[in-house]
């Protein structure tokens, strides 16, 4: 161990061990310390949840950090995200209306074996020539004053002892050492909490039907391979296949709707399983003895009101913010933090004044967690409602892949034109975005007491829409100096979108004609449809009226 280092990170998880791999990989001379406050190697699946990866965390793993190897070797590959509607009886899978993609994905993703991969993390980032602590947890920190070296306390081999550093971030997760000590935490308006446990060996959920039509209609181990979501109103339930050959097993659920004292021990799990997903219990609730582990995590999103200081501190990973899981999208959080994160350590360190860009990252961090709120508040009521989750699940992956997932790829988060073009004015695209979303988010609450069918016997696969497909397979296209204009090409796009969704509600609620003029940002169901509100809106676009016809369950006859 040296005396001092230019970067010391508390806490030796996914946010950590990344941040320090990201950093070391830009500038081997960076001297980094990591204090981790376990005392041995990590646990082979039962370690911790963020098992799932979307796309833009895939990136980063991936390409960024160079893992595709490691990745495509020891974890498994992964089939999307597969959700299962209710269709009340919940006995028979078959039976119930599902979506996901049915063939090979050409974007990658990973379930990942949270103990597996950090041990592989440690073991990299040390072989990179960063130091890591075991047994050292970080206790309190004493700032230097204009410029000068940090001193870190942390207690290890039973004693206290003293860091120097430049750089402190806090990678603590909810132990929050940064927050706690100078007070930036902030509460996050969404109330769901969460249980969850492994279960030895696989579970391989084509096996739950005897309908060989259905089992075939995906290839053998698809099904297996996805992150699958069974839901119904304010809840669902995770099956996550896991390297190990163990099966990872979650329940999420709106503290309004199935209370956190009915989850919150292995019993009462259990309980809730076989009361609400009958045959699920059958296969995914082994005696006491043969679960590996169980925790429970109440309230779990939370805000914050700091990220990044250029008085060299920062926060990583759920030690700063955290929104929720649906989507599995914790460690795209994890990889845009470490990206802006690692910028401005990097630029510090090679004597760049980061004033400015230390505020601009962290408004920008901050207002993207606020934007994307409105995905999860409120919204587990929806969730017993097929035909509305169908539209948002799709409506929440299109804003996913154009805009987020493509501006990482492209470096666009890093890029100070980019940034002050998608988010100075008012009228900006990125200030657009936020209100597109939150606009099209508070119609499906809005629907929600007209919209009651339950649906059976249904198959739907977001790549049978074009502009999904073209979203998706467009997140790895590079774009160089044209990439604010192919976000506004794509917002065009989810404007259409948002138009075509607000006609086919719009209709079935108020019957107003199929082929009205809208603004896609005055749509709503709280007042009378007046087509003069919308003047400058939007006439039918023929090839997505196509696409969005696809996700209308009712016959289609109405939409002739
Ligand atoms: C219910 C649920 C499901 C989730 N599912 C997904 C998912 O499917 N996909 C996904 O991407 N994300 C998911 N997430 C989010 C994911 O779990 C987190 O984003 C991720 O684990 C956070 O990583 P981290 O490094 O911040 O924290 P951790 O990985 O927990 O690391 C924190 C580390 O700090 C150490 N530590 C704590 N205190 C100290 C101290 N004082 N000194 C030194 N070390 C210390 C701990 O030992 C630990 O190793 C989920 C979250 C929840 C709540």
């Amino acid at each position: 161990m040296q005396k001092e280092y230019d970067v010391v990170i508390a806490g030796g998880g996914l946010a950590g061990l990344t941040l320090s791999i990201q950093l070391k990989q830009a500038n081997p001379n960076i001297s980094i310390l990591i204090l981790e406050s376990r005392d041995k190697a990590a646990a082979i699946a039962a370690h911790k949840v963020g098992e799932s990866t979307v796309e833009l965390a895939t990136h980063y793993f991936r390409e960024v950090l160079g893992l595709k190897n490691y990745l495509e070797e020891f974890e498994l590959p992964k089939h999307g995200l597969r959700f299962f509607f209710t269709d009340e009886k919940k006995t028979e899978l078959s039976n119930r209306v599902e979506l996901g993609p049915r063939l090979k994905l050409p974007v990658p993703s990973h379930q990942l074996d949270r103990g597996t991969f950090e041990n592989y993390l440690e073991k990299y980032t040390k072989e990179l020539g960063t130091d890591f602590l075991l047994a050292a947890r970080a206790k309190d920190v004493v700032f230097g004053e204009n410029g000068d070296m940090h001193e870190v306390i942390y207690a290890h081999e039973r004693e206290d002892k003293k860091i120097k550093t430049k750089w402190l971030v806090d990678a603590t997760s909810r132990i929050s050492l940064l927050k706690k000590k100078l007070g930036f935490q902030k509460e996050a308006p969404h109330n769901v909490n969460a249980a969850w446990f492994r279960v030895k060996g696989v579970v391989d959920i084509d096996e739950w039907s005897d309908n060989k039509e259905w089992r075939t209609f995906l290839a053998p181990k698809l099904r297996y391979l996805s992150t699958v979501h069974l839901i119904d109103k304010g809840y669902w339930l995770w099956i996550i296949p896991l390297g190990s050959k163990n099966t990872s097993i979650g329940i999420v659920a709106d503290e309004d709707i199935h209370p956190f004292e009915t989850i919150n021990t292995y019993e009462k799990a259990v309980a809730w399983i076989h009361k609400h997903e009958p045959q699920a219990a059958k296969f995914v609730c082994p005696n006491k003895e043969d679960i590996l582990d169980f925790r429970i995590l109440k309230h779990f999103a939370h805000d914050s009101k700091r990220v990044y200081s250029s008085d060299r501190w920062a926060v990583t990973g759920e030690a700063g913010l955290f929104l929720d899981p649906f989507y599995s999208p914790g460690s795209d959080f994890i990889s845009l933090n470490n990206t802006w994160l690692s910028d401005l350590i990097l630029r510090d360190y090679k004597g760049e004044d980061i004033t400015v860009r230390a505020q601009i990252y962290e408004q920008t961090h901050l207002s993207w967690f606020k934007d994307w709120l409105p995905i999860y508040q409120d919204k587990y009521k929806l969730m017993g409602n097929t035909q509305i989750m169908v539209f948002k699940i799709f409506w929440d992956w299109a804003i996913y892949w154009s805009v987020p997932c493509l501006l990482f790829t492209n470096h666009g988060f890093t890029d100070l034109k980019v940034l002050k073009e998608l988010f100075v004015s008012e009228k900006s695209l990125g200030r657009k975005f936020g209100k597109l979303n939150k606009a099209v988010q508070d119609l499906f609450i809005d629907w929600l007491p007209h919209e009651k069918a339950i649906f059976e016997n249904r198959y739907i696969d977001p790549l049978d829409l074009n502009y999904l497909k073209s979203f998706q397979r467009g997140i790895d296209e590079m774009h160089g100096d044209t990439i604010v204009s192919k976000v506004a090409e794509n917002m065009v796009v989810l404007e259409k979108v948002a138009a075509e969704l607000f006609r086919l509600i719009s209709h079935q609620v108020n019957n107003t004609p199929l082929d009205i003029i809208v603004d896609p940002y005055l749509i709503t169901l709280k007042t009378p449809y007046n087509a003069s509100e919308h003047v400058n809106g939007l006439f039918v676009d023929e090839a997505i009226k196509t696409d969005v016809a696809k996700m209308w369950f009712y016959p289609n006859s109405v939409l002739a």
